[in-house]
């Protein structure tokens, strides 16, 4: 098994970024029976998903197409995993998840990571996509930490790819 560990604010989204989709409008899809109040409205790009950075994403997967996705973002406490593979579902990128990590006392993004892996020793290999800098040393060679401003680049999708695909093909 190949994990992609997902965080979402900084990779998928960026400060800097002009193409994003407000996550009021995630909120009507991936909930349309819920009335959305607004708690979670900005006028800042790390709020939502740019479809620049999701067909980013979609390279990886497209690349190493037994690739499982694994939820390590604080979306995870937002959202339901369905609820937003539906709304990617209506932009265009299939994605199931395979999970989410467990949460923490301290929220440490890497903790949380080694004890997913801990549950999951079938893992063959795995990548962090992380742009924070919460991650344990024993980590750092499975992480790709793009740019908060950007988001994932396309030198994070080749990084990504790459360390996928160590041990085997
Ligand atoms: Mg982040």
């Amino acid at each position: 098994m190949r994990t992609i560990f997902l965080d979402i604010d900084g990779v998928l989204n960026g400060d800097g970024t002009k193409d994003w989709i407000p996550v009021d409008e995630i909120m009507a899809v991936a909930f349309p029976d819920v009335p959305f109040v607004g708690a979670f409205g900005s006028t800042k790009g790390m709020t939502g998903f740019c479809p620049s950075l999701l067909a980013r994403l979609s390279r990886i997967l497209k690349a190493v197409p037994d690739a499982e996705v694994v939820l390590s973002s604080s979306w995870r406490k937002r959202f339901s995993l369905e609820g937003i593979e539906r709304w990617l579902a209506e932009r265009g990128l299939q994605l199931k998840f395979a999970g989410s990590t467990p949460l923490s006392f301290n929220g440490h993004r890497g903790h949380e990571i080694c004890d997913w892996l801990e549950d999951h020793p079938e893992v063959q290999s795995f990548v962090i996509l992380e742009d924070g800098s919460d991650i344990s040393p024993s980590l750092k060679s499975h992480w790709v930490q793009p740019d908060c401003r950007t988001g994932l680049s396309d030198k994070d999708v080749e990084d990504a790819i790459r360390i996928l695909r160590r041990n085997g093909s």
